[in-house]
C-alpha cells in the first residue's frame, strides 16, 4: 500500500480546563482522511519553527480562525476589527511563502483564504458592514453551518469551476465579517456572493492554491461539491509529490 500524502494543518491554541491546548477541527481532518491524506498538526506560532514544519507536509490546509491583524496590509485597525493573533498571522504568512517557494499545494478555508492573500500582497476588509458601500449579505449566518445560506457565482473557465461545476444554485455556508478586498497579484477570483463579495480565489498560472471564503469541511458530509474540493486537494498533492 502506497503511503499517503501528509497534510499539515495549522492547531488552534486555546484554554481548554485552564490549560493551553492545540487543536484542529476534526471535520476538516476527516476531509482530508475520506480523500485520501492524512493528517498532521502544526501546533505552535513561532514563525521560525515553520520552515522544519513544511519540510514534513506534502500539502497544506489553512483552517479557519481569527481575524487577520491590519498591520499585515498596511491599515490600523477600525472599531470593528475582531479578535486577532500576530504570531499566528506571522507563522502562517511563514508557511504560505514557504509552500509557494517549495509548491507545496494549499487548500484555504475562511480565515486561511485571508491570511493566504495578504501572505502574497493582497488586503483585506476589516469589516464587510461597515466599509463597503453596496448592501451586503448575511455573511455571518445564524443558520446551522452544514446548510448553505447564500449563493455564489463561480467564474467560467476557472478550475474551481471544473471542482464544484457552475449554475445559479450553489448554496456555501457563511461565517466571516472580513473578507479579501484587493486580491494577490499572482491570485484571481473564482467565486463571488450577490453582493459583490469574494468567495474564492484561485493561483493564476497554477493549480497550486484554492482558496474558499466558506467552509466546505462543515459540508462535504452531504454534498458532493464540497467533497470535490477534498478530492482536488488530495489529487493536486499527489501530483506535485
Ligand atoms: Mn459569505
Amino acid at each position: 500500500m502506497s503511503k499517503r500524502p501528509i497534510i499539515g494543518i495549522p492547531a488552534e491554541i486555546r484554554l481548554i480546563k485552564d490549560v493551553q491546548q492545540n487543536s484542529i477541527n476534526q471535520p476538516e481532518i476527516a476531509g482530508v482522511v475520506a480523500a485520501g491524506g492524512a493528517v498532521i498538526s502544526i501546533p505552535t506560532r513561532e514563525p521560525d519553527l515553520m520552515a522544519t514544519y513544511i519540510e514534513l507536509c506534502d500539502g497544506l490546509l489553512l483552517p479557519g480562525g481569527p481575524d487577520v491583524a491590519p498591520k499585515f496590509y498596511g491599515e490600523e485597525p477600525i472599531p470593528q476589527q475582531g479578535d486577532s493573533d500576530a504570531l499566528l498571522d506571522e507563522s502562517e504568512i511563514k508557511l504560505v511563502q514557504l509552500a509557494v517557494e517549495k509548491q507545496v499545494p494549499i487548500f484555504a478555508l475562511c480565515r486561511g483564504m485571508q491570511i493566504m492573500n495578504v501572505a502574497l500582497g493582497g488586503t483585506m476588509y476589516q469589516d464587510i458592514e461597515s466599509q463597503r458601500d453596496k448592501k451586503t449579505l448575511q455573511h455571518y449566518q445564524k443558520a446551522p453551518m452544514d446548510q448553505g445560506t447564500h449563493r455564489i457565482a463561480v467564474t467560467p473557465g476557472s478550475r474551481l469551476e471544473k471542482i464544484i461545476g457552475g449554475g445559479d444554485d450553489i448554496y456555501v455556508n457563511s461565517h466571516h465579517h472580513q473578507a479579501v478586498k484587493a486580491i494577490a497579484p499572482q491570485l484571481q477570483l473564482t467565486a463571488i456572493a450577490r453582493d459583490g463579495v469574494i468567495e474564492g480565489v484561485e493561483t493564476k498560472d497554477s493549480d497550486l492554491i484554492t482558496a474558499v471564503q466558506w467552509h466546505p469541511e462543515f459540508m462535504w458530509q452531504n454534498d458532493e461539491r464540497m467533497r470535490a474540493l477534498f478530492t482536488d486537494f488530495i489529487g493536486r498533492v499527489e501530483k506535485h509529490q
